[in-house]
């Protein structure tokens, strides 16, 4: 199959990352968490004391953290130099703190850089690339062959992430998560840099009744298509 690049673009708990990983693992492609990259630098930031809400200090450490992403959709990782930080980065922390941090224009300048490099790293050992976030069809990757901007109504995304918080051992009531789901996804919609938006020429797929598997027959078919 031809190299393809595949923006998946959504929000919190709509199934990106499932999906993404999914058709990456049967299509041979690598596969990118941007958002597991915003987690990572937050904790970095956490771990040193870092207040997120002071927009400089921030800034003066944008070179602070090594992040290492792996691009293997079996073994997706994030590690902090060589230190695997995958679990630790969707600690309740971490999730409470991530949308300030990735509201300032420098941290996103920064990321974006090391996600573009991803893809193109994918791009030269010949395989396609399936990136999943909130700004890939419209700003990292706008060039993208196949743009999707996956959908889920709030109370089952809540459902979703509450089971797989339990199953990571986090107790967290769906109250609670869709709670959270909320709050993040109006600040993630309401910054002014890189909004999470859907692009123009993207299609939505609405995941709210359809199960793991016929969502990712969907997007795997949209992509075959566009590699004939
Ligand atoms: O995808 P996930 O929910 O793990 O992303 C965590 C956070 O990272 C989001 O709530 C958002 O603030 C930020 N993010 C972003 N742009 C992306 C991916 C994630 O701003 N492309």
């Amino acid at each position: 199959m031809t190299a393809l690049t595949v923006a998946i673009d959504g929000s919190a708990g709509s199934g990106k990352s499932s999906v993404s990983r999914g058709v990456a693992a049967r299509l041979g492609m690598r596969y990118l968490d941007t958002g597991a990259m915003y987690r990572a630098f937050t904790l970095w930031l956490l771990r040193n004391d870092i207040d997120v809400a002071d927009v400089p200090a921030v800034v003066a450490h944008l070179e602070g953290p090594d992040i290492v992403t792996t691009t293997d959709p079996e073994a997706p990782a994030v590690a902090l130099a060589t230190e695997d930080v995958s679990l630790e980065i969707r600690s309740p922390a971490v999730t409470a703190a991530v949308s300030a941090v990735s509201a300032i224009p420098q941290v996103r300048r920064r990321l974006v850089e090391l996600q573009r490099q991803a893809v193109r790293d994918a791009l030269a050992s010949g395989r396609g690339i399936i990136v999943e976030g909130r700004d890939i069809g419209t700003v990292v990757l706008p060039d993208a062959d196949v743009k999707v901007f996956l959908m889920a109504d709030p109370a089952v995304r809540a459902q979703r992430r509450a089971a797989e918080d339990t199953a990571r051992g986090q107790q967290v009531g769906v109250a609670e998560t869709q709670a959270d789901l909320a709050r993040r996804d109006a600040a993630d919609s309401d910054r002014t840099v890189s909004p999470l938006t859907q692009a123009d020429d993207a299609v939505v797929v609405d995941a709210t009744y359809a199960d793991l598997e016929s969502v990712i027959a969907t997007v795997q078919a949209l992509v075959v298509e566009r590699s004939r």
